[in-house]
C-alpha cells in the first residue's frame, strides 16, 4: 500500500499528530510512505521511513499526482489549509482531480484520514 502525504504549513503539526497517532499502522512493513519535501523531512523527524519528492511550490505536489496516474499511489492524505493562498494552486487542483480521474481515496482533513486509515 502506498500512501501520499502532504501537508501545507499551517496543517504540518496536525500531519506529525496525525501520523504519530496511527503509527501502530503506518509503520507497518506493507505502508510506504511518499511525502512532498518539507512534510516529509518532519514526518522523518518523527520516526517515520518516507520517500520524499520535492517541496509541494517546487513541484512536488505534481510529482505525487504524476505517480498516482501511473498507479503508484492507492492512497493519499493531504492536509491542505483552506484559509492560506498558495502558490502552487494548479498543482494541487491537479492533484485532487486525478484522485477523482483514477479512483483514488483522497483525505483533505484528520476526520477523513482517520476514517480512511482504520480502514485499511
Ligand atoms: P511541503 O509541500 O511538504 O514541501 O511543504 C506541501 C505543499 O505545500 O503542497
Amino acid at each position: 500500500m502506498n500512501i501520499a502525504i502532504i501537508a501545507h504549513d499551517g496543517k504540518k503539526a496536525e500531519m506529525i499528530q496525525f501520523l504519530m497517532d496511527y503509527k501502530a499502522i503506518l509503520a507497518q512493513k506493507n505502508i510506504h510512505l511518499t511525502a512532498t519535501g518539507t512534510t516529509g523531512e518532519k514526518a522523518e523527524k518523527a520516526g517515520f521511513l518516507v520517500k520524499k519528492v520535492l517541496s509541494g511550490p517546487m513541484g512536488g505536489d505534481a510529482q505525487i499526482a504524476a505517480k498516482l496516474a501511473e498507479g503508484k499511489i492507492d492512497l493519499v492524505i493531504f492536509f491542505r489549509d483552506p484559509l492560506e493562498k498558495h502558490p502552487h494552486e494548479p498543482d494541487i487542483f491537479t492533484l485532487m482531480r486525478l484522485c477523482d480521474v483514477h479512483n483514488i481515496p483522497l483525505a483533505t482533513n484528520p476526520a477523513t484520514a482517520e476514517l480512511l486509515i482504520k480502514a485499511i
